[in-house]
């Protein structure tokens, strides 16, 4: 029997705002602008996924780069923040790094395969970001309509993963302003909105918006969600990860 699960974020607000944590069997989304948190909250999942509770055993981390974005130090900070061994945290993450659209796919094909061969062990499979090296792949209007079907296979291999292996998925996405206006939108606000249109965002469980506050103070905000309320929550950036 497959029992959900939910991962602690590092903040007690933004898990508050989650419904308790990110979630199993289902796909969560982060948008924003460069510098929101979508990679440091990242960086803190990878941790916190491997810290068993009450009711969760912990477990590993896939970690697929698409930007050069995973910091093996970032973890190393986090996890003393949590009293955890560095080197036994950093080696309980399998990081890939895709360089194109179809090599993404590819690898998400062979994490299948992964997590069927190791079942149970991997609890949280990351995407930083999974709209990256689709824009640099499909660039113009002329290949949107092979974009957003390239994108709804890898949407649904994702959502197939996370019911089938029962692990979270937690995928960043970026955002573009209505002056550069070459892609399918979603209205977040007046002027930001997530890429990828309506493929994106109907294929991911929730969405979280993030805006830069003041500092290290970041604003998470649940974005169209059938089951959570629209609210805000505040948490920060630190040595130690995403925090309240
Ligand atoms: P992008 O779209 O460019 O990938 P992002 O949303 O992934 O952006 P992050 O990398 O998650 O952005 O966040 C970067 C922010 O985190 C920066 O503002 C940086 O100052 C802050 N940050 C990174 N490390 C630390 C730290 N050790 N302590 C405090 N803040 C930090
Ligand atoms: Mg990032």
């Amino acid at each position: 029997c497959k029992q959900v699960f939910k991962i602690s974020t590092g903040s007690a607000n933004l898990d508050k705002l989650l419904g308790g944590g990110v979630e199993s069997m289902s796909i969560t989304q982060v948008f924003g602008e460069a510098g929101s948190g979508k990679t440091q909250i990242a960086h803190t999942l990878c941790v916190t996924t491997q810290i068993p509770t009450e009711d969760y055993s912990g477990g590993k981390v896939m970690f697929i780069d698409t930007e050069r974005s995973f910091r093996p130090n970032r973890i190393r900070q986090i996890a003393r923040r949590f009293h955890l061994s560095e080197d036994s945290v950093l080696q309980n993450i399998l990081y890939i790094r895709a360089y194109n659209s179809e090599h993404q796919y590819q690898i998400l094909k062979n994490v299948a395969v992964k997590f069927h061969e190791d079942t149970g062990v991997f609890k949280l499979l990351i995407v930083d970001s999974i709209i990256a090296l689709f824009r640099n792949d499909f660039m113009g209007r002329g290949v949107l309509l092979n974009r957003q079907q390239k994108l709804a296979e890898t949407m649904s291999l994702l959502k197939k993963i996370s019911e089938e292996y029962n692990v979270a998925v937690f995928i960043t996405n970026q955002v573009t302003t209505s002056m550069n206006n070459k892609f399918p939108l979603l209205t977040i606000g007046d002027d930001v909105k997530p890429v990828g249109g309506n493929i994106l965002a109907h294929s991911s469980t929730t969405r979280v918006a993030l805006r830069k506050l003041t500092g290290n103070v970041r604003i998470a905000k649940i974005h169209d969600s059938p089951e959570l309320a629209e609210q805000e929550e505040a948490f920060t950036i630190t040595n130690g990860g995403v925090q309240d």
